[in-house]
């Protein structure tokens, strides 16, 4: 049975999306394929709201982090994590060898422009590594502030984690100073897994000069000058299925407008947080509450396995808690294509089961 999906990636593809997946291959060094990739790229920029150089990986975003960190830290990186994806970024960083220091909150907090001005202004770093929205415990950290922070150091290149926003609230990737962007398909922008992106700025790309060890796959200035000198081609096999859904799912995006996308968010990120408020509490800060996934603090203390196996049932799933928050915290996404209407009846057999329960 098909489940209606409520987690934080992989999210539901609409019909016609997945359709597009089964259309025939194409030589990747052709014309054709070059065509799509521009596409994709110049609705991606307006998606992100920059000018900057879209780079696509076939990876999940996993990849492009650990190729931001890899391929454009000279002295060493500043890592800050309010949770267990901004701790998996540390971990990107020594695991290859680079030099990084780990910056975390408790868990349920933002970052604060302040400790990352202390951080920075220590001279130490050249590369910052910030989580947008922290998809374990459900922050949306306070962008535009720590942004303001940041431009105070022109000499450090600013990466942002935005796998589980962008697409679904606005991040204006240049207003910012964002150098490198980077996003993946499974989550807001309501595709398949398989390809991650981002954007990647001039001052990525000198830092990235100065790097003597990059890798190979993940090197994102090869990445960069490739792609110039071959019209937005790639070194390697490209995932081309994923991108004619992309080409497609794109338009559709901006068809609905992005403020109406944004909105839609908004709306059903506020309906969530009023119950998990009436019926739990919210696990993160409710001022930095992200707004395309709910981290519900499991205050009745509810079995959340047994919970989705009775969802199951209904023909719905959302998700645990991650890590060390499983069955402390259970997870409701309302991202990509996911109604007002859709989040209320998942909530409304959420309460009947509960209800019965006790
Ligand atoms: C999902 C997620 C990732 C990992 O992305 P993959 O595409 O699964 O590699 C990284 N950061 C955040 C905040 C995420 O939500």
């Amino acid at each position: 049975m098909n489940l209606k999906l409520f987690i934080p990636g992989p999210v539901d593809v609409e019909e016609d999306v997945l359709q597009r997946m089964s259309l025939p291959m194409m030589g990747h060094r052709t014309k054709e394929a070059s065509k799509l990739q521009r596409n994709i790229t110049k609705k991606m920029m307006k998606i992100m709201y920059t000018n900057n150089q879209i780079l696509l990986s076939t990876s999940s975003g996993s990849g492009l982090m650990e190729g931001a960190v890899k391929s454009c830290t000279g002295k060493r990186a500043a890592v800050f994590s309010v949770g267990a994806f901004g701790d998996r970024w540390h971990k990107m960083a020594t695991s290859n060898g680079v030099p990084a220091d780990l910056f975390a909150t408790e868990w349920g907090s933002a970052t604060r422009p302040k400790d990352v001005d202390n951080a920075l202004s220590t001279g130490k770093y050249d590369l910052i590594a910030i989580t947008h929205n922290e998809t374990s415990t459900g922050i949306m950290n306070p962008v535009n502030e720590i942004a303001e922070v940041i431009k105070k150091y022109p000499e450090v290149v600013f990466c942002l984690d935005t796998v589980s926003s962008m697409g679904g609230t606005k991040i204006e990737v240049d207003k910012l100073g964002v150098d490198i962007c980077i996003t993946s398909t499974q989550k807001c922008l309501g595709l398949p897994p398989g390809l991650s992106i981002c954007s990647f700025s001039q001052r990525a790309a000198e830092a990235a000069k100065k790097v003597e060890n990059r890798g190979l796959y993940l090197d994102l200035l090869a990445l960069y000058e490739y792609i110039q000198k071959k019209d937005h081609q790639y070194p390697s096999t490209p995932v081309l299925s994923i991108m004619y859904a992309m080409d497609y799912q794109l338009d559709k995006i901006l068809k609905e407008g992005l403020e109406n996308r944004f909105n839609r968010h908004a709306e059903m990120a506020n309906y969530t947080r009023q119950w998990a408020k009436d019926r739990f509490e919210l696990f993160p800060e409710e001022e930095f509450a992200s707004n395309t996934l709910t981290t519900v603090k499991n205050s009745r203390q509810v079995d959340i396995s047994d919970l989705n196996k009775r969802l199951k049932e209904e023909g719905y799933m959302i998700s645990n808690g991650y890590g060390e928050l499983k069955d402390k915290t259970f997870r409701i996404a309302h991202m990509a294509e996911r109604s007002l209407a859709e989040i209320q009846e998942l909530l409304r057999v959420i309460d009947d089961i509960i209800e019965g329960n006790e």
